[in-house]
């Protein structure tokens, strides 16, 4: 299977499509699938973009809301996870995932989904200590604090996760990289053009915890990532022989090595490209049945909740059972394919009508909406929807679809994307040290609402991974897209050593073998300022 991977998104899907387009034409052979690494951008109008934890002045529609409207259509499967900027509102309604537009689909906090027979993990978010262990408290309105925690990784989706130790996925995706996985590749090239990451490096606190510890327990064949914005190939060798091939990507940027595609799995023939299979999207049984034997850990409170291990005197063992993975298929009826069930829940933005400038003059949405394909999924598997426990909790309701097609506009859109390269997009880290206030993890909203919430608490200690980050520069002259594989030598003495109380095992040599997966011709636009060199 041919699939196109992309780092950060920020909302470019115009861009992303045409280069995949582009690609299909260059090479003559089709991707069947695009999966994104997170700050996917999923905002369907204004309302969204209130809801994404980006300086004001950076908000930008983008393209997504034509994909959402119906005015284009996603001409590739595409799949992804969330990452720290997003239209967290509406990734809320799909905590187990969903279309958030059609042939576009949102894997939930944690997800595991099936391509034509490949099992595909991701973890959305991004890791930060203070939050890591408390429950999905948040909900829109958001407060200044719950619009950055909603995104933050969560131990719940990382244990459940972990539980598929003995039928890992084939594809892992996380938004930030797995920590220490830049011992597994040139760190001497990767320092090159992020000299920032030297300190971090050095203290080996570059990229988060929970996806190390899952790399470490899953050994899947592939790990995707994104959010560092640079691409960095690496692999590991796992003490039980395994092996993960590990890829971060850019973001989708002008020059910018944001896409790669790969050859994955069974290769179609591509004669018969003509009359294209339909790509088979199915749920992979063994995550649902490890969503039905966890539902009991579900939190939705603020508070710290620890998950069951060996000194637990319960069950701390969930992976899944023969029975309990048959017991999903009879729910289906032995029929796992992800229904095409979207639906357009809100009125999309409307160029024609409204600019980016009426953001200020647009309400945010004044509670979490209830969205059909999450209520089909948890009605079907018997598992909570953690907006509605949060909402009877508080004793408040979830909102109904509100939307009527009749506003719908078929015009082309003349909107301009207002992107330019390289934003300084804050990252998480920087605007909550920033504010110098306790925002990041206020307490729920327990009142009446919409108000937002000025609710002042302790200043939260800060960890080892509450840093201000400033964002990257392009190195001078930019790194140009090229079609040359990527021959990186083995990590090289005194800069990197291993890590002291490291699992995986590091072979210098094996790191040529990532060329055989990064030799494909990739990431060129049509747009002359994007056109690649080769
Ligand atoms: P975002 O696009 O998510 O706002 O920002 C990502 C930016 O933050 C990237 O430019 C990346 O270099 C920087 N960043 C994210 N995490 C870390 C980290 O752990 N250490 C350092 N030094 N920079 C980081
Ligand atoms: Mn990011």
């Amino acid at each position: 299977m041919r699939i196109a991977i992309e780092g950060c998104t920020h909302g470019e899907l115009d861009k992303t499509y045409e280069t995949i387009v582009a690609a299909e034409k260059q090479s003559g052979k089709k991707v069947d699938l695009l999966i994104c690494c997170g700050d996917f951008q999923s905002t369907r109008n204004l309302s969204d973009l209130q809801c994404m934890a980006v300086p004001d002045k950076y908000k930008d529609m983008c393209s997504f809301y034509k994909y959402y409207s119906g005015e284009k259509k996603a001409p590739v499967l595409t799949v992804f996870i969330g990452g720290n900027h997003e239209a967290s509102n509406y990734l809320q309604e799909l905590p187990y995932g969903g279309w958030v537009a059609p042939n576009i689909y949102f894997m939930g906090y944690a997800g595991v989904v099936v391509v034509n027979g490949l099992r595909i993990g991701g973890l959305s978010g991004i890791y930060k200590g203070n939050d890591y262990l408390r429950g999905h408290f948040e909900s829109p309105p958001y407060s200044e604090g719950s619009v950055r925690s909603v995104y933050h990784i969560r131990n719940l989706e990382v244990f459940r996760l972990k539980q598929l130790a003995s039928c890992s996925p084939d594809i892992m995706l996380s938004h930030d990289w797995p920590r220490g996985i830049y011992h597994y590749g040139d760190v001497d090239q990767l320092l090159r053009w992020k000299k920032h990451f030297q300190e971090d490096i050095q203290n080996d606190q570059l990229g988060s915890r929970p996806t190390q510890e899952l790399l470490e327990t899953l050994k899947p064949h592939y790990w995707f990532s994104a959010h560092l914005h640079v691409k960095f190939p690496a692999v590991v060798d796992h003490h039980n022989g395994g092996q993960t091939k590990f890829l971060a990507l850019d973001k989708c940027l002008p020059r910018r090595k944001f896409l790669q595609i790969l050859d994955i799995g069974d290769s179609r023939d591509d004669k018969e490209e003509e009359e294209l299979p339909s790509v088979k999207f199915e749920y992979d049984a063994a995550w649902l049945a490890v969503l039905r034997s966890t539902k009991h850990l579900l939190s939705v409170e603020y508070a710290n909740q620890h998950m069951p291990g060996p000194g637990y005197a319960g069950k701390h063992d969930f992976s899944p059972t023969e029975t309990e993975v048959d017991e999903v298929r009879s729910l289906f009826d032995g029929d796992l394919a992800i229904p095409q069930n979207f639906v357009q829940t809100v009125s999309s933005f409307d160029p024609q009508t409204e600019t980016v400038k009426d953001l200020y003059r647009t309400p945010p949405p004044s509670g979490p909406q209830r969205n059909s394909q999450t209520v089909a999924f948890c009605t079907k598997l018997g598992i909570d929807d953690p907006c509605e426990v949060l909402v009877s909790k508080e004793g408040r309701q979830m909102m109904e679809a509100s939307f009527s097609n009749a506003s719908a506009s078929d015009e082309k859109s003349t909107f301009l994307s207002m992107n330019a390269d390289e934003i300084p997009l804050d990252d998480d880290e920087d605007a909550e040290e920033g504010n110098g206030e306790a925002s990041t993890s206020s307490c729920p909203q327990s009142e009446s609402l919409p108000k937002r919430l000025s609710m002042s608490l302790p200043a939260p200690k800060n960890d080892a991974d509450d840093k201000v980050r400033a964002d990257d520069e392009t190195p001078s002259g930019g790194f140009v897209i090229d079609a040359t594989p990527e021959v990186a030598a083995g990590p090289t003495q005194g800069v990197d050593e291993p890590p002291k109380k490291k699992t995986l095992k590091r072979r210098n040599h094996a790191i040529y073998e990532v060329v055989n997966i990064l030799n494909e011709p990739c990431h060129f636009l049509k747009d002359p300022t994007y056109v690649d060199q080769f």
